[in-house]
């Protein structure tokens, strides 16, 4: 057994901030997300105590640039976006109590985040150039600028290049041109604003990724030693902005805070309220990422968040001294594509939730892209693929083993089953399989999705046999591979586990198989989907 499953500390999940531009799309789903939760039942289900939490993050850029396009406030903006991100992380399953208020609470806990580095000394007074909109007078920072980015001349935003991940700040970018209007000529400006010198932590942070980088999937680990080999940059603490929290600090007058450094703050809010919808009410904000709770702290996120999510963050963590504990890991993934090119909401090539959830029932989308999850590159969504997948590796032979098992329940008439030595070693086979999939440094939502089906096939076959050749007495040893299956499957087809657990049926992955099962049966999976184009369904034989 994994050491993981032993593992008796709490978890505190934390999936990337959404920004409220926009609803969540399926490729925002398949990534942190669904990992995250997938992540979080599994380690409900070995009975740990998991706080799995997110946080809109209403301070971005994009919000204005977004909001600008869609001829809208920012606050109307944010508030329609906060409500279908939420409605589509609950449509999905997310199991999440909900996105927290960006209320008093919230800023406050962002201001004595900040304002703690403050006092202790660790922010330091920079003056630099900024790209700088003329006829506005605007400073631009990340989503109000664009550009190419200086490391693999992509366009990029400012901030981090979502191809190739390198952070660019200030006059790194090349070709800077206005968002907000692309016809307003930008130059530099200097301006004075308080930063975390981020290369003064460098033990630290080297420290930190030779013990986690093992846990890291290789192209996010990849990207943090080429980062590292290089200067760290400054993080801004500060910019000249109108949109976001007052910096409340007199050597930067009228500057904002920089919305990155609202992540860890956010999230430890998203922390701390998600433990109290739960009941657990702690007085101190941070606590649970105190280094004392000892927590097993993990994030989600995409690979243009790497260096937000791996270093930046870390380096406002690690400025607190020995106060918080940092990430066991970053899980990260990469782009979900949609018919071969990159999810846009600007030129609407997208699904978001409601549309994949027209197609099928909720356990079936999030077991296709569980299935085909971005995990070590980019992977393809294409309804097309959906449809058959779905109908011809899962939910066929799925309810034809549901048939062949209720028949033989019917021969055998019997409640508790006998199951045999070779039954239950075989039901532990499967169940070593899981335990992979699901711990971390393998986790791996498309390995467990793959399990099952292979796991599926198998079953499918012997009970077949079992059926041909009249041997209800092996249905014992069928059921307890089943079960471990069925485990498996939980943290991903969340209604199917429902309905088993309403029989009665434990799906527990820390037990042993029993040397007796009792019989139940397997609820029928629903095909509530559209038969697509005539001809088009593959035949089956
Ligand atoms: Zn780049």
């Amino acid at each position: 057994m994994s050491v993981m499953s032993q593992d008796a500390r709490a978890v505190i999940v934390i999936a990337a901030t959404p920004t409220p531009n926009g609803d969540l799309h399926v490729g925002h789903l398949a990534g942190p997300y669904l990992s995250g939760d997938i992540y979080a039942r599994r380690q409900r289900a070995l009975g740990r105590r998991v706080i799995y939490a997110t946080c809109t993050d209403d301070s971005q850029s994009y919000v204005l640039a977004s909001a600008r396009r869609n001829g809208v406030t920012p606050a109307e903006l944010c508030a329609k976006a906060t409500g279908d991100i939420e409605r589509s992380l609950f449509a999905m399953g997310i199991s999440m109590n909900g996105l927290p208020p960006i209320d008093d609470t919230y800023r406050t806990s962002v201001l004595d985040f900040v304002g703690r580095l403050h006092r202790d000394g660790r922010l330091r007074l920079r003056t630099v150039s900024l790209p700088y909109a003329q006829t506005t007078g605007q400073f631009l920072y990340d989503g109000l600028v664009g550009g190419e980015c200086p490391v693999c001349l992509a366009p990029s935003s400012a901030g981090a290049c979502e191809g190739c991940g390198h952070p660019n700040n200030f006059t790194d970018l090349l070709c800077p041109g206005n968002v907000l209007d692309r016809d307003e000529p930008v130059a530099h400006r200097e301006c004075t604003i308080l930063v975390l010198p981020t290369e003064e932590y460098r033990d630290r942070i080297e420290e930190h990724f030779a013990e986690v980088s093992t846990r890291w999937r290789p192209h996010a680990a990849q990207l943090v030693r080429e980062i590292l080999a290089r200067p760290l940059p400054d993080i801004p603490v500060t910019v000249p902005g109108e949109w976001g929290i007052a910096a409340p600090f007199e050597e930067t007058p009228g500057q904002i805070l920089y919305p990155w450094v609202e992540a860890m703050p956010a999230s430890m809010y998203a922390t701390w309220w998600a433990a109290a919808q739960a009941g657990d009410e702690r007085s101190e904000l941070d606590e649970h990422w105190r280094a004392e709770n000892d927590a097993e702290l993990v994030y989600f996120h995409g690979f243009d968040n790497v260096y937000h999510w791996g270093l930046m963050d870390l380096v406002m963590l690690l400025a607190h001294g020995e106060r918080y504990t940092t990430p066991a890991s970053n899980v990260c993934n990469e782009f979900y594509e949609l018919d071969h090119a990159k999810f846009s909401t600007s030129r609407q090539h997208l699904i978001n939730s409601t549309e994949l959830l027209q197609d099928a029932p909720r356990d079936l989308a999030r077991f296709f892209l569980a299935l085909t999850a971005p995990e070590y590159q980019r992977t393809n969504f294409d309804r097309e693929n959906f449809r058959i997948l779905i109908d011809e590796r899962l939910t066929v032979p799925w309810n034809r083993l549901a048939e062949t098992l209720e028949k033989l329940t019917a021969a055998v008439g019997g409640v508790e089953l006998a199951v045999s030595p070779e039954g239950r070693r075989r039901a532990q086979a499967v169940a070593d399989r899981f335990t992979v999939a699901y711990s971390l440094p393998t986790f791996s939502p498309a390995l467990a999705a793959e399990t099952v089906v292979q796991q599926l096939a198998r079953l499918l076959d012997a009970a077949q046999q079992a059926q041909a050749r009249q041997l209800p007495e092996e249905l014992g040893d069928l059921l307890a591979q089943l079960s471990a299956v069925l485990t498996g499957a939980a943290p991903i087809l969340i209604d199917v586990a429902q309905q088993l657990r309403d029989q009665g049926v434990v799906l527990n992955p820390s037990a042993p198989a029993a040397e007796t099962i009792a019989t139940f049966a397997l609820p029928r999976l629903g095909r509530r989907m559209p038969s697509g184009p005539a001809g088009r369904l593959p035949v089956r034989n």
